[in-house]
């Protein structure tokens, strides 16, 4: 059922039926299991042939409501929640891969998505293949006829590589393989890889989705048939969301289009400013002309998002001292939340790589990613500048 609605609407307005209680906020239905008023009814949901709820980990009205919500605004058949972004990333893999298949994903993805790739792939047979995202073409000299999934991350995290989803559906459609996209850095307010092809779409719901740093979540939603393989795998493996992070997150889901707007305005003009600092070698923001794919950005997402990098000059070390010098942001290995937050990937969470790998994703070594937060734009750009001041003398 399409809602009429627009999509800021349904984010706010979707919600589980009113109970006898005519309560006005969401209730959250904290409970493991459901009753049934005999044992036919109960028979009947067991054979899969009514919907009604039974068991937490299969489905819970609190965490129906929230993927309900994000199914409407990512514009998809369909959608399942899980308990964080790996999960989700991890069921999708595991719901459409057998021993023997191979995946082609870019080289430029989430660090525990690298390592379920790298590490845990080749304990099940699973195959890989890494492609450069800024040469989406490459990915057809790579399709195997065991290949199962395409995988990528637009915008990458950390680097903010942005690839044509356009591209990579078409070779998708023509092999008959399936387009998964993890779409955490733009949110399904700015972008929604559905419309340009995607067969998947997976978020991490702890980023942007709760945006205020408190729960973690994620949710696939897509396909219907493809959908109900990654439910079947969940409902008997149990990644499932918590209702009550469920109930934060839908309610968080009520606020998103504004906090968007916000981060990515604050954003932009954070980048803007930057351009012009002295101490950076470059500034990347995909709302940016200077972007390396900025058209592509243009066509596929209405607003930049909340994230902007840039490389230190001096690199590695001026990038620590940064980190030191900032009075307002956090130093914390989360984003998407409406404090600000600084992060240097070379020294944290790309520590593990080598100098190459990491280069090979964009993680040079004076890059710093911040998140921007809903503070007001000069305090986070004054932090920022009297940081980079006190790293460079
Ligand atoms: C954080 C993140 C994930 C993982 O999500 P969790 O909720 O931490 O499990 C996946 N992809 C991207 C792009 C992320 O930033």
């Amino acid at each position: 059922m399409k809602s009429s609605y627009h999509p800021e609407t349904d984010a706010v307005r979707l919600q589980t039926h009113r109970t006898e209680q005519m309560e006005h906020s969401t209730p959250m239905f904290l409970t493991s299991s459901f009753c049934f008023d005999n044992a036919e009814e109960m028979r009947a949901a067991f054979a899969d042939e009514t919907d009604d709820n039974i068991y937490s980990r299969f489905s819970n009205p609190s965490v129906d409501e929230f993927t309900r919500k994000m199914i409407a605004l990512e514009g998809a058949e369909s959608g399942f929640s899980t308990a964080s972004g790996m999960s989700a990333i991890f069921a999708c893999f595991m719901a459409f891969m057998q021993t023997g298949d191979h995946l082609i994903s870019s080289r430029s993805i989430f660090g525990s998505t690298h390592t379920i790739i790298t590490k845990f792939f080749p304990k099940w047979g699973f195959s890989h293949d890494y492609f450069d995202i800024n040469d989406p073409a490459s990915v057809e000299a790579l399709v195997k006829p065991t290949t199962r999934m395409i995988y990528v991350e637009t915008p990458s995290n950390p680097g903010l590589e942005i690839v044509d989803m356009s591209i990579l559906s078409a070779i998708a459609k023509k092999h008959n393989i399936l387009l998964c996209v993890d779409n955490c850095f733009a949110t399904p307010v700015i972008q929604r890889p559905v419309e340009f092809g995607a067969d998947l779409v997976v978020h991490s719901a702890t980023k942007w989705i709760d945006g205020q740093g408190r729960v973690l979540g994620g949710v696939v939603v897509g396909r219907k048939d493809l959908v109900k393989d990654v439910y079947t795998f969940c409902r008997s493996t149990g990644p499932s969301m918590s209702p009550f992070n469920a109930w934060v997150l839908s309610k968080s889901l009520e606020t998103l289009h504004v906090r968007m707007d916000k981060h990515s305005a604050s954003a932009l003009e954070i980048a803007q400013r930057l351009e012009r600092n002295p101490h950076l070698e470059w500034v990347k923001y995909p709302f940016l002309p200077s972007h390396p794919q900025y058209e592509i950005a243009k066509k596929q997402m209405s607003k930049g998002g909340g994230v902007v990098c840039f490389e230190i000059k001096g690199g590695l070390d001026k990038g620590r001292r940064f980190l030191n010098n900032l009075k307002l942001l956090s130093l914390t290995a989360n984003l998407g939340d409406s404090r600000s937050i600084a992060s240097h990937p070379s020294s944290t969470t790309h520590a593990k790589l080598s100098e190459t790998e990491r280069l090979q994703v964009g993680i040079t070594p004076g890059l710093i990613r911040v998140s921007i937060g809903l503070e007001h734009v000069d305090d986070i750009m004054n932090d920022i500048e009297q940081a980079l001041e006190k790293s460079m003398a």
